[in-house]
């Protein structure tokens, strides 16, 4: 029911931010039975959730902060389930699929190195144990055929997949609208304000009062969090992805920089640069993208890239997430996060429940509180 409330309605929760993360969350908190509304910006406004890579990704996360690897994994887990759970509500399928991901390495000198990040991860105290195998290139061309000479070899973990990132932003928001979730666009938060124990969010449409709040804004997070008495230090960064015609398939396993859509198309992306100009597109990249990619499939030489586009990344202060409530404003949340893709099962099965009861598990998500930057600043 977009667009249907009135100013001064009220909710058990207000989302703010109608992307990934915001619209994974309003759904598992609609699935708790809270009268949820979700407060978004236009359609011009910035989104990581429309220009992402759609790796649903495990192997090497979790490097410096060891529960991340734990938390990625509990989504990777409960994924298929909550891809089941959207079809069951909207017919949409997401297109998930978890055959097992690649990490490519064109030198031994980058397998060695990549040998070498992923002794240093699983060596932290606290890790939790699970398997990402370093293969040769005989190995690697048992599951990859078409990969070039150049490839020496890689890392591989079974618990890495993808999904079709688009229609899991349509099917959530259809799932929403299905659940009776008020999804208020073009309203985007101003101001919040917590008066005689509800929250009062100012918006550029007029004021929606709710007795909990969720910050899932992306970047924007910086700047509403200590409106409500949290922080959420914030480092943007942008990528770029390059897409190619659609192919025959070839690739059955996502490789980190590479993957073949449920679509045939190929999409090659992994780059990182210090811009938050969402609308520049840095052409150099593109192309060294495009040539590590034949380098280490050949067979796309001669393919048609079809569009590029360049995102801005969520991105954390550390790049891990942060999870918090507010001490100074009981029933203030953030919800933040890059990977918000992989992510989101835990947003919607887990997060969402947590906030519905008014309180974050300690034990799950306190490594993720945006205290741990005070913690390093006082250090
Ligand atoms: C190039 C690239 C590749 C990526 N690849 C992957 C991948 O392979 N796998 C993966 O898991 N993740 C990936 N990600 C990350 C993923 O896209 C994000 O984590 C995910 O989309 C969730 O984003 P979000 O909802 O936090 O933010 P966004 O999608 O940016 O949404 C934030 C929302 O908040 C709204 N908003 C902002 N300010 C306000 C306000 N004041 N009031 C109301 N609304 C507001 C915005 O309009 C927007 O709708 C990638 C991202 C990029 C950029």
């Amino acid at each position: 029911m977009a667009g249907e409330a009135r100013a001064g309605d009220e909710f058990d929760v207000a989302v703010v931010g109608g992307g990934l993360v915001g619209i994974a969350t309003a759904w598992g908190l609609s699935r708790e039975g809270c009268r949820v509304v979700v407060l978004d910006e236009g359609d011009r406004a910035v989104r990581a959730s429309r220009g992402n890579f759609a790796l649903v990704w495990v192997q090497s996360k979790g490097l410096g902060l060891a529960p991340y690897a734990g938390w990625t994994i509990r989504s990777s887990n409960a994924w298929q389930g909550f891809s089941d759970l959207l079809k069951q509500e909207t017919g949409l399928d997401v297109s998930f699929q978890r055959p097992g991901g690649f990490h490519l390495c064109l030198s031994e000198k980058e397998l060695e190195a990549r040998a070498n990040v992923l002794k240093r991860l699983h060596a932290q105290p606290g890790i939790v144990d699970y398997k990402t195998e370093i293969l040769t290139r005989d190995q690697v061309k048992v599951m990859l055929p078409d990969i070039g000479p150049e490839v020496v070899g890689g890392s591989f973990c079974e618990l890495d997949g993808h999904v079709n990132s688009l229609r899991l932003f349509r099917t959530l928001h259809t799932a929403l609208n299905a659940r009776g979730v008020t999804y208020l666009p073009s309203h985007r938060v101003e101001s919040i304000t917590k008066e005689g124990g509800e929250f009062r969010l100012t918006t550029t449409q007029g004021e929606v009062r709710a007795a909990k709040v969720a910050l899932a804004a992306g970047n924007a997070n910086m700047r509403l969090a200590p409106m409500v008495g949290l922080d959420c230090p914030m480092k943007p960064e942008r990528g770029q992805i390059v897409v190619t015609e659609r192919l025959r398939p070839f690739l059955n396993h996502p490789v980190v920089t590479l993957r073949q859509t449920d679509e045939g198309t190929v999409m090659i992306g992994d780059s990182k640069e210090e811009s938050v100009d969402p609308s520049g597109l840095t052409i150099g990249v593109s192309a060294t993208e495009a040539e590590r990619a034949v380098r280490q499939f050949p067979l796309l030489a001669n393919v048609n890239v079809v569009r590029t586009w360049s995102a801005i990344r969520v991105m954390t202060r550390d790049g891990f997430p942060i999870y918090d409530e507010s001490k100074t404003h009981p029933g203030a949340f953030t919800v933040c996060c890059h990977s918000g893709v992989t992510l989101a099962a835990n947003h919607a099965l887990t997060i969402a429940p947590m906030i519905a009861r008014g309180a974050l598990d300690a034990p799950l998500v306190a490594p993720f509180s945006a205290r741990r930057f005070h913690v390093q600043a006082a250090g």
